[in-house]
């Protein structure tokens, strides 16, 4: 089942267009093991650790947010787990009185090792990605990644209970279309569910031509019937991803297109980088600086929650994904979380 977030949640996030801000997108870490070629540059290079927040301001900002109304944390980067003591911000935040769930995003490749510490932290339900199941191919799409580790890691989420699992797989033309059906049937296997996910231009990248690229999610849907019947379902996140359930399975088959269909109106939420830089809309670049707030005023949470509601003001009407070269964002998804 999807957590549903009702419209009814009690917040004190609503913006000028009425939506109310329930769900934080919290990026732990700019860093990564893995260099997906649509993510990052292969030299990528990572803030200064001074300009990340510590766990207590990751903590600390959380905190202010569930005050506010938030009901739904996901963790996410960079790659989470790579951050050191992420389980113990993980108990932090799973611990928070109001709210309904704390969900992480994750490579997988560290699964193996804390898949069980993870869940005992109080994380309910993880995002695995995962985008080939050919071990070269896996490893020239992350440049870094090695498959047999992810697939031990999903195995290993499997064993420890987590309420749900859901790969997420970003299809790219001529790199890994040809894999769809592959995909949802290692979902259907696993008795997991999977989104697919059209490439965003999120960060300058010189590895490929992202136009070229582009796979939609109505040519993957396509792709899908030759072999799967693909039911609608009225389920909601809030967010931009369409679902549908696999008859006769317990799989449900989710679109994340923010191409080719525009989700702006009911979207209810927010991100935080691993700077402290608050984003109210994953497509623009405005930020609200919350470690400059956090630093100056570390004993005042008044004011690190009154900045908070005030930036809300500013979420705007919608993204400006594909409006030509110049809308692509500078800042890259490890930076942003994903
Ligand atoms: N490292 C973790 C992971 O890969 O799951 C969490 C962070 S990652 C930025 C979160 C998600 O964003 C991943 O599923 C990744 O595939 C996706 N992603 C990264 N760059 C993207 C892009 N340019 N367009 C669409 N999705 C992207
Ligand atoms: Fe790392 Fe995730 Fe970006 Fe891949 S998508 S480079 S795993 S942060």
């Amino acid at each position: 089942m999807t957590t549903e977030i009702t419209d009814s949640a009690p917040t004190a996030l609503i913006d000028r267009f009425g939506r109310r801000i329930t769900y934080l997108r919290i990026s732990v870490t700019d860093r990564c093991d893995f260099r997906c070629v649509y993510c990052v540059e292969p030299d990528q290079r990572f803030a200064p650790r001074d300009q990340l927040l510590s766990l207590e301001e990751i903590a600390q900002v959380a905190r202010t947010f569930v005050g506010l109304g938030v009901r739904k944390v996901r963790l996410t980067g960079g790659e989470p787990l790579v951050r050191r003591n992420v389980l113990w911000l993980m108990r932090e935040v799973a611990s928070l009185s109001g709210l309904d769930e704390l969900v992480i995003t994750t490579n997988g490749a560290r699964l193996a090792e804390l898949a069980a510490q993870i869940r005992a932290a109080g994380v309910r339900r993880i995002n695995i990605s995962l985008d080939s199941l050919r071990p070269e191919r896996f490893r020239r799409i992350t440049r870094k990644g090695d498959l047999a580790a992810v697939l031990r890691g999903i195995d290993a989420a499997l064993a420890a209970g987590f309420e749900r699992i859901k790969l997420n797989a970003v299809i790219l033309k001529h790199r890994n279309h040809d894999e769809i059906l592959d995909l949802v049937q290692f979902a259907v296997n696993q008795g997991i569910n999977i989104s697919f996910i059209e490439e965003m231009p999120v960060g300058q990248i010189g590895e490929h031509d992202r136009a070229q690229v582009f796979y939609s999610s109505d040519r993957i849907r396509s792709d899908l019937r030759s072999r799967f019947q693909l039911v609608p379902t009225t389920e909601t996140t809030g967010g931009p991803a369409r679902y549908y359930r696999v008859p006769g399975t317990e799989t449900r088959v989710g679109f994340i297109s923010p191409h080719s269909h525009n989700f702006c109106s009911d979207c209810n939420r927010v991100r935080v980088t691993a700077q402290g830089r608050l984003l109210p809309c994953l497509g623009q670049e405005q930020a609200l600086d919350l470690r400059h707030i956090l630093r100056e005023h570390p004993e005042d949470e008044t004011k690190l929650s009154q900045a908070i509601r005030d930036a809300m003001q500013h979420k705007p009407k919608g993204h400006e994904f594909g409006r030509g070269a110049d809308s692509v964002l500078l800042r890259h998804m490890n930076i942003t979380g994903g």
